[in-house]
This record gives structure tokens, C-alpha cells and sequence, in this order.
């Protein structure tokens, strides 16, 4: 598995963290993270121009990194809306098909790009599309932060990919064990 960054950052004043039972190393750094961030939002800004773009943000996961790709939109007509599917328990995805909740606005005709942290075996954000497809939007984009390519089982559109990692598990930046480790603003591993 080819890595695109490199796993450790000498300026970090965090290396090795415990939550819970385990121990987690850091991975990347928010330096690296922001500096994806910012590349997407401006690749998101050229694309979506003379748009009126409805983000959604997945819940509970992405909330860090829709605020921060959303403050970098510069298109006075986007808007942005927080969905919700299920949590996330342990350190293996379930696979369990789940509820889209939480949609208070028409998505008829509307351009639409999901938020998501972390696409693994690919399970729910084919089913989040999905359901958003349901609702007659007139095109539906993704945005994940991370993705697993090597987990992945669904074959699934992703209009916008921030960093390729191992399957590993992590934690920080939006991202828990078990509900702990969303408040990390670097992305730290599991030590096996
Ligand atoms: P998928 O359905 O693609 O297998 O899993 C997607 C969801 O599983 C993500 O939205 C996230 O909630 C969770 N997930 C997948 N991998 C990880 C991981 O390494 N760490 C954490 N905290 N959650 C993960
Ligand atoms: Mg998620």
C-alpha cells in the first residue's frame, strides 16, 4: 500500500495517545489535513461557480471537515445541510444498511455534495447516495476526506478524494472510538 505522506512530523508536539484500551500513533498531521482542505475547496470553488450547491454533511463523523471545506466556499449561493446515519461501533465496519435522517430541505433539482470523513468498504455512502438519488436531486457529487481504497467492496463515485490510506483504523479530526478522539485536530492510527 503506497502511502502519499509521510506518517510521522517532527514539529508535532503529539506522538503516541491512549484511548480507551488502545493505543494510537499519530498518522496525519492537521498541517497536511488543512492543506487538502484548502486544495478541495478551491478545486470545489472553480467546479461549482454559477452553481446554488446544497452540501450535506454526514453526521456524526464529518463535522470537522464540512466546517472547514465549507468556510473556504466563496459561492454566496451555497448552502449546508447535517444528515445523520448511524454510528459507528468498534473498530469494524458494520455493513448495516441505515436510515438517512435528519433531510429538512427539497434536494428536487438541486446540486448536491455530500461531506463525508472516511469512505472504507464504500457500504454507506453507496447507500447514502442512494437514498439522495431518491429525492430527485439533478446531479449528486462526493466529497471524502479519506478514503480506504484498499477495503473498498461498492463501486462508488468520488467526485473529490482529500487522502489515500491503509486500512488502518483511526481516530481525530470528526472521527471516534467509540465516541471518544472526534476533539484530536491531527488523525492518529491504531498501534497493533
Ligand atoms: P464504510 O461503509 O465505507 O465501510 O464505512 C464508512 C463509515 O465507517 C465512515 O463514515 C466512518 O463512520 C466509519 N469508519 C470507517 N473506517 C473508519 C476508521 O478508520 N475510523 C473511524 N473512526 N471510523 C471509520
Ligand atoms: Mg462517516
Amino acid at each position: 500500500m503506497k502511502l502519499i505522506f509521510p506518517s510521522t512530523n517532527k514539529d508535532s508536539q503529539m506522538s503516541n495517545i491512549k484511548i480507551l484500551d488502545k493505543e494510537f500513533e499519530l498518522f496525519i498531521p492537521y498541517e497536511k489535513i488543512r492543506s487538502v482542505v484548502e486544495k478541495m475547496a478551491d478545486k470545489m470553488n472553480e467546479d461549482l461557480a454559477g452553481k446554488n450547491p446544497l452540501f450535506l454533511c454526514i453526521l456524526n463523523g464529518s463535522f470537522m471537515f464540512a466546517a472547514e471545506i465549507f468556510k473556504r466556499i466563496t459561492l454566496l449561493d451555497a448552502e449546508i445541510s447535517f444528515v445523520k446515519l448511524a454510528s459507528y461501533a468498534g473498530t469494524q465496519s458494520s455493513g448495516e444498511i441505515k436510515e438517512l435522517i435528519g433531510l429538512n430541505e427539497s434536494l428536487e433539482g438541486r446540486t448536491i455534495i455530500v461531506l463525508e470523513d472516511i469512505v472504507d468498504t464504500g457500504i454507506t455512502i453507496d447507500n447514502t447516495i442512494k437514498q439522495i438519488i431518491a429525492h430527485n436531486p439533478a446531479e449528486v457529487q462526493v466529497a471524502t476526506l479519506l478514503l480506504k481504497p484498499d477495503a473498498l467492496v461498492k463501486e462508488v463515485k468520488l467526485d473529490y478524494i482529500g487522502i489515500e490510506i491503509p486500512n488502518d483504523f483511526i481516530v481525530g479530526y470528526g472521527l471516534d472510538y467509540d465516541g471518544r478522539g472526534r476533539n484530536l485536530i491531527d488523525i492518529f492510527k491504531v498501534v497493533e
